[in-house]
Formats: C-alpha cells, sequence, structure tokens
C-alpha cells in the first residue's frame, strides 16, 4: 500500500524495513550490525533508526512529500520525527492505522514467508513482531489521534479494495 500511495502522488515511499534489507544486502556496516536484531523481529534501537530517517528526509526528493512505511514504530521515534519535520517546515498531513483480525494478519505473514522466504517470517519472530506492535506502537494511534492526524482504514480486503479504502480516507479533507 506504501507503494502504490506513493507512485499514485509522484512522491518517494521511504520504507525503513527495505532500507535495512538493502543494508544487510550490501553488508554495509548498519547491515552487519542490524541483522540479528532483523533477524529475530526485535526492534532495532531508536538512535539508529532516527539517524537513518534523518538522513533520508534531508534528500532532495523527500522535499515535495514522502510515504514513510515502517517508521516511527515507538513513541521515541515519534517525537524524534516531529521535531525534525518542525525543523524542516514539513509537518506530516495524515497517518494511516490499517485495521485488521489479528489472525489474518498471521496468515498474510506465514504466506509471505513461504513466498518470499524472509528472514523475519519465522514463527517466532512474527509471535515477537506482534508483541511488539502492541507494545510499543500501538500507542502511537493515540499519539496522532490526539494531533487530529489519524486515518482509519480497514485492511482485510484484497490489495484493490485496501487501497480504495486508502484513497477514501486521503480524500476526506483536514
Ligand atoms: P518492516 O519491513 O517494516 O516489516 O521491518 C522489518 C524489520 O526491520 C522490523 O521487524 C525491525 O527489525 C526493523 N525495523 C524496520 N523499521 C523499524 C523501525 N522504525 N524501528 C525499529 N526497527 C525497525
Amino acid at each position: 500500500q506504501g507503494k502504490l500511495i506513493a507512485a499514485e502522488h509522484g512522491i518517494p515511499h521511504i520504507a525503513t524495513g527495505d532500507m535495512l534489507r538493502a543494508a544487510m544486502t550490501a553488508g554495509t556496516p548498519l547491515g552487519r550490525a542490524v541483522r540479528p536484531i532483523y533477524d529475530a523481529g526485535q526492534l532495532v534501537p531508536d538512535d539508529l533508526m532516527i539517524e537513518l530517517i534523518r538522513e533520508r528526509l534531508s534528500e532532495n526528493d523527500a522535499r515535495e512529500g514522502f510515504v514513510l512505511d515502517g517508521f516511527p514504530r515507538t513513541t521515541v521515534q515519534a517525537e524524534a520525527l516531529d521535531e525534525t519535520l518542525d525543523h524542516l517546515g514539513r509537518p506530516l498531513s495524515v497517518v494511516l492505522e490499517f485495521q485488521l483480525p489479528e489472525e489474518l494478519a498471521v496468515e498474510r505473514l506465514r504466506r509471505r514467508a513461504a513466498d518470499e522466504g524472509r528472514a523475519d517470517d519465522t514463527e517466532a519472530a512474527i509471535r515477537t513482531r506482534l508483541e511488539l506492535y502492541h507494545e510499543q506502537t500501538e500507542p502511537l494511534i493515540e499519539h496522532y489521534g490526539a494531533l487530529g492526524l489519524l486515518r482509519r482504514v480497514d485492511g482485510a480486503g484484497t490489495p484493490d479494495q485496501v487501497f480504495a479504502a486508502v484513497m477514501d480516507a486521503l480524500a476526506v479533507p483536514a
């Protein structure tokens, strides 16, 4: 969905998971440092992620807008992001919350494990990632709700149905 939204608006899709996978494939120091954390489904430390996203957002192609995917995942990251974007004079316009039953999320991750063989789609890593979502990321719903930025999207349908729901959510005036 992140890719589709970015393509629709002609802006970059900035996905922290993709950035980490690229660093691991290239064997950079960052990639080597994060691999065990990534494989276990744990969260990479906030300071590393904040540095990575600050650098990325300062690139030229992000000046006309961007889609952030997979970031922020913690309150510390969200606060650092608010500060960075304040500084750049480019506040977030909207935050999307995709809602779906947990069993369906697990089923999709298992299917992805079969299709793509992602190292962090093992049963144990999936469990850890969902626990960390509830513990660390879910509180951001309140953070962005309080800022009036949150739009909820039903994530349970087919990719086309979910994209249609995203377009509807983005069309609602602020
Ligand atoms: P994703 O592709 O977004 O599912 O991310 C895959 C993995 O990359 C996560 O399970 C984490 O190990 C790591 N990761 C990606 N984004 C973040 C983030 N914002 N904070 C911490 N770890 C992250």
